[in-house]
């Protein structure tokens, strides 16, 4: 063989190319998993990139598009899109008049902002324990609740699952209650035919990276309402009417805004809608294929009697052999191989601060309690991929074995 001048920079170089080539396989095989993930692709870049070409980036024409579309997904006449679900859920509050001295029957498990938006303006909530099936508010335990402060009834859709909204809608009527549906994570869901986000006086989504669609940041307030859908306008930005101007304000008011460059990714997210909801059910058939037989779990269902799903979060049950130690031990586990799990929902109630404001205890809602110190939700996103998921199940079934 010949050398030439070059020959050494090039066995330098293959050399470099094999060290690359290696370090990137080994990080591939101890590649950690999230909890969650967003699914951006090129049309989503793309949108947001030609709102940046604009000079328009907020009030401009991408978030009446978006509010349109969110509407006509779900069969509303009105959607109002907003920087956060939970800001989306205060401004409900608000525009159906509950404060001070009025009390909203709500779950306990749930994210805190479902209950935290009746604390904002001085409205009591009051906790009504779950179903142990679906997770959701119990409906047979909400009418010995309600009083003649109980202005609305806040029911959660929660991990996509649908609450019973035939009998919360049987029972507000009954009682001349509002209701105020939280469908912040149940977009694409479905109940006997009707859209999530369809159902109450009013509904919330909201769009923080971990939901079924993305903003970055955001959330939406779903009517058919024309008085709270207006209110619901003018609170957002700063109090000012459809037609007034700029500097002059009707009411208390905030700066709720969702920006264009939100709006554009949410529109391209949107429009996707059919292929994230599809996506989301092979992840969780790959779950019950590799996870259906391990003792010591129980899955989250596939399918509810006249329900479509669109999983949120994707929560194992522990069997109740399993201590709270136990389940430490277990998430422990998990993120030690990189794999991402949290304890979803700790219950409200038992929040420290809600536990010193009201009163509550340990006891107070046993199901919940009993659920929310059970649960473990694994990874849970469009793009997992089986094989990820195969190694998610090797894990766990080890770490449960150990009991
Ligand atoms: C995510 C979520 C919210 C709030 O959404 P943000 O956009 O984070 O403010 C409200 N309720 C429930 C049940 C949620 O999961």
């Amino acid at each position: 063989m010949k050398y030439t001048g070059e020959t050494l920079p090039c066995i330098f170089f293959a050399v470099l190319c094999i060290i690359f080539v290696m370090t990137q396989k080994r990080s591939q095989s101890v590649k950690n998993i999230p909890l969650a993930a967003p699914d951006i692709t090129k049309k989503e870049i793309d949108a947001v990139l030609s709102v940046l070409k604009t000079p328009v980036l907020s009030l401009g024409p991408k978030l009446p598009e978006f509010e349109k579309n969110l509407a006509m997904y779900t069969k509303r006449k009105y959607a109002v899109a907003m920087n956060s679900g939970t800001s989306a859920l205060h401004l409900i509050v608000r525009a159906l008049g509950i404060g001070a001295g009025d009390e909203v029957i709500t779950t306990p498990f749930s994210f805190i902002a479902s209950s935290n938006c009746l604390l904002f303006e001085n409205a009591k909530p009051v906790f009504v324990d779950i179903d142990p099936l679906s997770f959701n508010i119990d409906v047979s335990k909400i009418e010995e609740k309600i009083t003649k402060k109980t202005k609305a009834i806040l029911a959660v859709d929660v991990f996509g699952r649908m609450a019973d909204w035939k009998k919360l809608q049987q029972i507000a009527k009954k009682h001349n209650i509002f209701l105020i549906e939280d469908s912040a994570e149940a977009l694409g869901s479905e109940y006997f035919g009707k859209k999530a986000g369809k159902f109450g006086n009013a509904s919330i989504f909201a769009f923080y990276p971990n939901k079924q669609i993305t903003t970055g940041e955001g959330g939406a307030v779903l009517t058919d309402d024309r008085k709270i859908a207006d209110l619901c306008f003018s609170m957002r930005s700063q109090g000012h009417d459809k037609n007034s101007s700029w500097l002059i304000h009707q009411r208390l008011g905030y700066n709720y805004r969702l920006s264009d460059i939100n709006c554009a990714l949410g529109i391209a997210q949107l429009k996707r809608i059919r292929s994230i909801i599809q996506k989301r059910k092979i992840v969780a058939g790959f779950y019950k294929k590799h996870l259906g037989k391990i003792r010591g779990i129980t899955l989250p269902p596939l399918s509810i009697p006249h329900q479509k799903m669109n999983i949120f979060v994707y929560a194992i049950l522990l069997d109740e052999k399993y201590t709270a130690h136990d389940r430490m031990r277990i998430m422990e586990g998990l993120k030690k191989n990189g794999i991402g799990c949290r304890e979803y929902f700790p219950t409200i109630h038992l929040q420290g601060f809600y536990k010193q404001k009201f009163g509550y205890k340990m006891g107070d809602f046993p199901v919940a309690e009993s659920i929310s110190n059970r649960t473990i939700a694994l990874p849970f996103f469009n793009n997992l991929k089986e094989a990820e998921v195969r190694k998610i199940s090797t894990v766990l079934q080890s770490l449960l074995k150990t009991k």
